[in-house]
């Protein structure tokens, strides 16, 4: 049995974790309930480098393999924005709304509203940092659609969904998701090197 520890202290990215690596030997243990675990800034100016910081830092902490993901939304309209900057994108304080509000206020007029998730998974043990990436295609959305999920969901419509990702349950979103798709590859990587 492997014990994995997750930089996330996120319940809904963890019980998300569980599920996806719920049939490997693997005991997971969230850094929120590690007395002592490091916080760490993410201000790294890429998803891999703030993906790294975090795995890195608490692989050295505890000296167990661990995991830390980061994710952005990639709009080419606004040059990559909000990017790396997504959970900040309308101030240091920002939640959800405001960050939203912001990206709908920014893309005002826009014609070309192609944007990607792109979500980066790092896996720290004593042989060094792998990486996992998952991206999902689609376009921002000229108003809010649905109640699920969180973050950006509300605004963001997966190409051929035809619906925001905030309308879709939890399963039909990890199918075609930039998570989704991250930890899949994860899963892979693991299952070989628990063989
Ligand atoms: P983090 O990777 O959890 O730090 O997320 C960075 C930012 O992207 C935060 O504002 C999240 O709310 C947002 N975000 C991350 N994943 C998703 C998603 O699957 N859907 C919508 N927003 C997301």
């Amino acid at each position: 049995m492997m014990t994995l520890l997750l930089s996330t202290r996120n319940p809904g990215k963890v019980a998300e974790m569980r599920l996806f690596l719920s049939d490997l030997p693997i005991a997971l243990r969230p850094a929120s309930e590690m007395a002592g675990a490091p916080l760490v800034e993410e201000d790294a100016d890429t998803l891999e480098g703030n993906a790294r910081k975090k795995a890195e830092t608490l692989h050295a902490f505890a000296g167990l393999p661990a995991l830390a993901d980061d994710t952005g939304l990639e709009v080419p309209a606004l040059g990559g924005l909000p990017g790396v900057r997504s959970a900040r994108f309308a101030g240091p304080a920002a939640d959800d709304a405001a960050n939203r509000r912001k990206l709908l206020a920014d893309m005002q007029g826009v014609r070309d509203r192609s944007a990607r998730f792109r979500t980066v998974v790092a896996f720290a043990d004593d042989t060094g940092v792998r990486f996992f990436e998952g991206t999902c295609e689609g376009a921002i959305l000229c108003e809010e659609r649905g109640n699920k999920g969180f973050g950006y969901d509300r605004i963001f419509a997966p190409d051929g969904a035809g619906r925001a990702f905030a309308e879709l349950s939890a399963r039909e979103k990890n199918a075609i998701s930039h998570r989704g798709a991250a930890l899949r590859q994860l899963v892979g990587y693991l299952r070989d090197l628990l063989a």
